[in-house]
């Protein structure tokens, strides 16, 4: 994608309005909204769509970590130097269930997997 900055601030606001006029179309054309709703379903739902992006973007983020990051790493038991592959782990995160991908390493000397980053990045 694109890294200039203002060019991807106005893209990303396209899309936020579009993802919103989309989600109330949505609502309506499903009956999760009908006629006039007290405003906490409304703003529910808004939730709801804020959860989801905010999901999206931590997988995507540790996607962009994972990829990243050098293919091999130390076995934390003996130190040897193990190939790492990406691997996905369900985490529930504030927002909810997220699958995010880290790498995973298997060191046969030990007959064990670690997975070196999580702790580099707050998992
Ligand atoms: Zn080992």
């Amino acid at each position: 994608m694109d890294g200039d900055p203002a060019r991807l601030r106005k893209k990303l606001d396209e899309l936020l309005v579009e993802a919103a006029e989309v989600s109330v179309a949505l609502d309506r054309a499903d009956g999760t909204i009908q006629g006039v709703p007290h405003y906490s379903v409304i703003e529910g739902r808004a939730h709801e769509l804020g959860q989801q992006l905010s999901r999206r973007i931590q997988e995507r983020q540790m996607a962009e970590i994972v990829a990243s990051q050098v293919p091999k790493a130390s076995c934390p038991g003996c130190g040897r130097r193990c190939e790492l592959i990406p691997a996905k782990r369900s985490v529930t995160a504030v927002d909810g269930g997220i699958a995010l991908q880290e790498l995973k390493g298997y060191c046969h000397t030990c007959r064990k997997a670690f997975f070196p980053a999580a702790g580099d990045v707050g998992v």
